[in-house]
């Protein structure tokens, strides 16, 4: 199921956990792509041409599916996911490659996808791809790991804990997805640091991944086209386990090659496990190999996008609520703003706050000029909101001003127990097309308005000014037209309020 128009209808747990959820087994990988493609070998055996970086920047389709859990909680944060965005598209600036949202934003309620294991990832991947578009998935727990590609679907899978500010996930999935493989290729086997056998004895002249036996490189560059990643600029590396640098940008500890030969390992490489704060470029051998491979996926990236400019926030221009607005929005409110030049789709955030720099109360992508907040407004209580447009081709630009707006007064009260029992609505159950009566009596006069909601919040009918005489009042609502199902009738004389929960039955 995917929700091109979203309506934030069950989104009660937001966007304050950002980390991986509780895992089985340690997350020991940042990855789980530990293949060599069939394309490498080939590129590398000489038997694909290098293909020198593009002169025109090649845009890359990017079809992006955000997974949350089954009532849609667990969502990564958008502005999070936009930074991150941008982030990667200053990693592949220097390959003249740009990435661009295609089509919608997706969003999907999956839980079983949203924490998933390599064999139900594939069933996302299977079911949810689209054609011609690098796709690209961001759930909860991806398998245990921080992301991976997966060959087989050609598509990446990011978590939402790794996406984060300065994260270097995507890049580095990215990078598997164009070719290229770890730059320890052949330790991940080996799987921890602790395991390496290189720190006090030399290397073995050879590691085993799965059935494969993979050359470990030496430091004198002897082997540096046959073993591990079998790029020549990028130096030894044998660790298999996310690693921080030091403040010289490498690993604490020095290892021994085959050779006897100390070395250190460097950081600096996104395809290696280097924390994100040591990661930072490709080296142009992987940056050649990369724009090869991408050469050789026809159809999927262009170099004539139509003419396009980033969405300004000066043009976007709060409709509804108006700033302000103080009123009664019951279960719901529709926000609604301006068409914005450029824009193809909105960054929303509404918050209980005027501060927006930290969790936010509910954030979404939308592609319309309007969104439904629904089930989770307070009473009586006073909300801001911003709205970001955003252009597909271009993510730069800020949010529009904030507006703000009271969940009105009338809905604040509570159920007033005198009232309450002084009410009667019967049959209720009912079957559907008989009559219902609403009566009460023993009350104080005034006048009576009562609403009737279905479950999911819409208003079907509304009565006001019903004149209490002696005390009391009946009134008959008909329910030909209400289909059968679950109903809320909302009560209030003179500020007082009862609710009644309403079964029509077939
Ligand atoms: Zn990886």
């Amino acid at each position: 199921m995917t929700i091109k128009r979203l309506t934030v209808f069950s989104l009660l747990l937001f966007f304050t956990v950002c980390q991986l959820p509780a895992q089985t087994s340690p997350p020991t990988q940042v990855c789980g792509t530990t293949g060599r493609s069939p394309w490498l070998d080939k590129y590398q055996a000489g038997k694909i041409a290098p293909l020198p970086k593009s002169a025109a920047t090649q845009y890359i389709p990017v079809h992006l599916t955000i997974v949350g859990e089954d009532e849609g909680s667990g969502y990564a944060d958008p502005l999070t996911l936009v930074q991150s965005f941008q982030l990667l598209n200053q990693d592949f600036s220097g390959l003249n490659i740009q990435f661009y949202i295609d089509g919608d934003i997706d969003y999907l309620n999956s839980s079983i996808y949203y924490d998933h294991d390599f064999n139900n990832g594939r069933d996302l991947l299977t079911n949810f791809n689209r054609r011609n578009v690098f796709n690209n998935y961001v759930v909860g727990n991806p398998a245990g790991n921080c992301g991976y590609y997966s060959a087989a679907e050609d598509a990446i899978v990011l978590g939402v804990g790794c996406i984060n500010g300065g994260d270097r996930t995507w890049s580095h999935e990215v990078g598997h997805f164009l070719g290229l493989p770890h730059t320890f290729y052949g330790w991940e086997g080996v799987g921890e640091i602790s395991k390496v056998e290189a720190f006090d004895k030399p290397a073995p002249t050879t590691v085993t991944l799965g059935r494969q036996s993979v050359e470990v490189e030496r430091v004198d560059g002897s082997n540096c086209a046959d073993a591990a990643d079998g790029f020549c600029d990028t130096p030894p590396d044998y660790l298999p386990e996310r690693w921080q640098c030091n403040n010289a940008g490498v690993y604490a500890d020095s290892l021994l090659d085959p050779d006897s030969t100390r070395f250190v390992v460097h950081g600096k490489n996104i395809m290696s496990y280097a924390n994100d704060r040591c990661v930072e470029e490709f080296s142009e051998e992987q940056i050649t190999a990369m724009t090869t491979n991408l050469g050789g996926r026809t159809g999927l990236a262009i170099t004539n996008p139509p003419a396009f400019a980033a969405a300004r926030a000066e043009d976007l221009t709060i409709l509804s609520p108006a700033d302000r607005a103080v009123a009664t929005y019951s279960d719901e409110v529709t926000l609604v703003w301006n068409t914005v030049p450029n824009a193809d789709f909105y960054l929303v955030q509404l918050n209980i706050s005027s501060n927006f720099n930290g969790s936010v109360f509910t954030s979404f992508f939308t592609s319309d000029t309007s969104a439904v907040i629904r089930n989770i407004l307070t009473p009586n209580r006073r909300y801001y909101w911003r709205v970001r447009p955003l252009n597909r081709y271009d993510l730069s630009g800020s949010f529009s001003e904030i507006s703000q707006f009271r969940n009105g007064a009338t809905t604040t009260a509570t159920i007033d127990p005198a009232f309450d029992a002084a009410i009667s609505l019967a049959p209720n159950p009912v079957g559907g097309g008989q009559e219902l009566r609403l009566s009460g009596s023993g009350l104080t006069n005034g006048r009576l308005e009562y609403t009737l909601f279905s479950s999911d919040g819409r208003q079907l009918l509304r009565r006001d000014g019903v004149q209490l005489t002696n005390g009391s009042f009946q009134q008959t609502i008909s329910t030909a037209s209400l289909s059968p199902g679950v109903y809320f009738l909302r009560m209030t004389l003179d500020g007082r309020l009862s609710t009644r929960r309403l079964v029509i039955t077939p």
